[in-house]
């Protein structure tokens, strides 16, 4: 076991602060990262605060994480020590279910292991990348092929990027089809960007007028103000999809009626509380539908991460400090992020 500096919550009512953390040693199939920089997404703030109601504690969020490989194990074939690499939001999972078989790790069926919070369905606690080191199983550890100078705005594809990207390509996102994409934030923003590099026709909803020229900048063909009834009007089974980033509770409505017959709307957010439920003559009337989406498989965040290389498409951030996360979470619930806040791990140092 090796100590490392960490930073995390106690409690879900504590704000998270600096501590000490385990890692094991490595197994002939290990990897040890160096963790450079790693993304805030606002799951770790649902899972710090325990709004989801699994946390175990302490919690030491951060699953957007990048790094150089420090040491290898015996048996690793894909990384040598100095390579840059990636970790998202799993780090395990059974391996022999039809999910894991079909590469969709995140719906494996006896649950993956998260990155932080352990195994969905119980099991040992894990860590993540608001820490010094982490070590990792190669076979759930990504290669990064875009330029190293580049890294810190790499780190949020790990999962704002899958998480969108996955649900977009699904659903069959591109030239010709009109895309809604609900939400600014560190997942709205990858989204918009993802969806403009396949090609699609992309409307941004947003509940911030002062977010429209930075959407059009980022790749929205169209903003829409959610909250102006008008605007939402003109939009009326116009969409051939939608995909919802809200972090909050707020009603469906509005927007499966903007989608054309036989369309969806996938949900990514993951609000503590549950959405009023829908009017369901919204969806008999037009046979739409209402879907969900968790992160993506190993082998598709690989092909993700090789699409936005290949887009020139990294993440808009703002770089913190560890010891500004409190304040960060604080301005994340304010919808004031442009567009994710990435932590530089040698302010942990
Ligand atoms: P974020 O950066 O905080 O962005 C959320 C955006 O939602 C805000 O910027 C805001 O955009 C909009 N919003 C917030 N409150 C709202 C409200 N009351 N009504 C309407 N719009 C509101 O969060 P994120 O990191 O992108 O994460 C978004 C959600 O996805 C979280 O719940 C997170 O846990 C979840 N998530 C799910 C998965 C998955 O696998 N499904 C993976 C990662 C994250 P505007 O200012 O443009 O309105
Ligand atoms: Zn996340």
């Amino acid at each position: 076991m090796s100590k490392v500096k960490a930073y995390g919550a106690q409690t879900a009512a504590s704000a998270l602060s600096a501590m000490e953390i385990e890692r094991r040693p490595l197994n002939p199939d290990d990897v040890q990262i160096e963790i450079l920089y790693c993304g805030v997404c606002h799951s770790d703030l649902h899972t710090a605060r325990n709004e989801w109601k699994n946390t175990v504690y302490p919690s030491v969020p951060g699953h957007e994480i990048v790094g150089r490989i420090t040491a290898v194990g015996d048996k690793v074939k894909k990384f040598k020590v100095g390579d840059l690499a990636g970790v998202g939001c799993m780090v395990d999972s059974c391996g022999h279910c039809p999910s894991c078989d079909d590469g969709e790790e995140q719906y494996c069926e006896s649950g993956f292991t998260g990155t932080y919070n352990g195994p969905v369905f119980g099991g040992e606690n894990t860590f993540g990348g608001y820490s010094q080191s982490i070590v990792v199983k190669e076979s759930f550890v990504l290669q990064i092929t875009h330029a190293a100078d580049a890294l810190a705005a790499v780190a949020p594809l790990l999962c704002a990027g899958i998480t969108t990207y996955s649900p977009l390509k699904h659903w069959g996102v591109g030239p010709g089809k009109k895309v809604g994409i609900v939400g600014l934030g560190g997942l709205g923003h990858m989204a918009v960007k993802i969806a403009h590099a396949m090609g699609a026709h992309v409307v941004l909803f947003t509940t911030s007028a002062g977010k429209v020229a930075d959407a059009k900048r980022l790749g929205a063909d169209e903003v829409c103000i959610s909250t102006d009834e008008k605007q939402m009007a003109q939009y009326a089974n116009q969409l051939d999809f939608i995909l919802n980033t809200v972090a909050a509770p707020h009603k469906l409505d509005p927007y499966l009626q903007l989608l054309k017959k036989d369309a969806t709307m996938t949900l990514v957010g993951a609000p503590a509380e549950p959405h009023p439920s829908p009017e369901v003559f919204n969806l008999i009337f037009k046979r739409r539908q209402l879907a969900g989406s968790l992160i993506g498989g190993i082998a598709e965040t690989q092909e993700m991460l090789d699409f936005c290389a290949k887009h020139g498409l990294v993440s808009d951030i703002e770089m913190i400090p560890m010891a500004y996360i409190n304040d960060a979470y604080e301005r994340m619930l304010k919808s004031d992020v442009k567009y994710r806040f990435v932590i530089d791990m040698k302010s942990l140092a």
